[in-house]
């Protein structure tokens, strides 16, 4: 596998913004965005003795894909432990599901999972919320650095288990946003605390005025990324982007200097979510450029 590294960065404008976006979604066709940066310490170090990685999460988690992939590479086998798999995709599976599962994914379902991390075994938190993870963050942040050198900017970037944003704060001299996708602000500010006690190395979080609950589908989401496309003619994600860019139009006089987003890839898993946003939304979606 040959990354594209540094990830390019391109310019847009949208909705009255001007911004730079950072391509990690670029990177590989297989292997990228924020799970490759968290994962890049999987693939090149060398780990004599690792036979499995084990790990657990949702059945359409972009992580799951990254880590079936990076398996299947190294010649390991990968066992991951979900609550249950939605009927739907049990019956049509298709994207980081499918994918995962031709990948050769060893899947327990509704297993009581043990975290168990030995001589021969990886075990990896959900979403790769680890330390371990700094190292290709930090080498995003490099590459940003290197991009923009001594120009004033902000950073932003939703959030999940904030892991990306939170490493991206600590390794840049500018100041890095994001917005809570997984849970609420405390929630996001506990998963800081988690991995950093200083507090003045977190990111700043904003909110949106209305709470959009992980996973669900929403019209305001859905019309925001049809919108980015048409204006940028670039593919977001629809599990988080969505929430993103809300965040920034209803904070838009914060965003006075440069703004460079962060686009993290999964684009695999937009398969899932248009899928289910086709059913919902039909009308919305009839016409849109997908
Ligand atoms: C995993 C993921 C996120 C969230 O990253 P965290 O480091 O958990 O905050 C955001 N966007 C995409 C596309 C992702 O795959």
């Amino acid at each position: 596998m040959r990354l594209t590294l540094p990830s390019p960065v391109t310019r847009h404008r949208f909705s009255g913004i001007d911004f730079y976006l950072k391509r990690d979604d670029l990177i590989d066709r297989d292997f990228s965005g924020n799970k490759a940066r968290k994962f890049l310490w999987l693939l090149e170090q060398e780990m004599p003795g690792i036979k499995r990685v084990v790990s657990y999460g949702s059945a359409q988690s972009n992580a799951m894909y990254s880590l079936s992939l990076l398996a299947k590479m190294r010649g390991w086998k990968f066992h991951y432990y979900v609550d249950h798999i939605p009927k739907y995709l049990r019956e049509h599976p298709h994207g980081n599901y499918l994918a995962a599962l031709q990948n050769g994914m060893i899947l327990h379902e509704g297993e009581a999972l043990q975290k168990t991390d030995d001589a021969n075994t990886l075990f990896i938190e959900e979403g790769g919320r680890d330390m371990r993870s700094e190292y290709g963050i930090a080498g995003l942040a490099r590459e940003l650095h290197e991009v923009f050198g001594k120009v004033p900017m902000q950073i932003f970037l939703p959030s999940g288990t904030g892991t990306t944003a939170l490493f991206l704060q600590k390794h840049l001299p500018w100041r890095v946003l994001t917005t809570p996708c997984v849970g609420d602000a405390r929630y996001l500010k506990q998963q800081f605390f988690e991995l950093e006690s200083d507090e003045r190395l977190h990111p700043t979080i904003l909110e949106t005025a209305r709470k959009y609950h992980f996973g669900k589908l929403y019209r305001d989401f859905v019309k925001i990324w049809i919108e980015l496309k048409k204006e940028t003619k670039v593919t977001f994600d629809l599990l988080y982007d969505p929430k993103g860019w809300l965040a920034i139009l209803e904070n838009r006089d914060i965003f006075e200097g440069s703004l460079c987003y962060i686009h993290q890839g999964g684009l695999l898993g937009n398969e899932s979510m248009i899928r289910r946003y086709e059913r919902k939304f039909h009308e919305v979606f009839k016409y849109a450029d997908k």
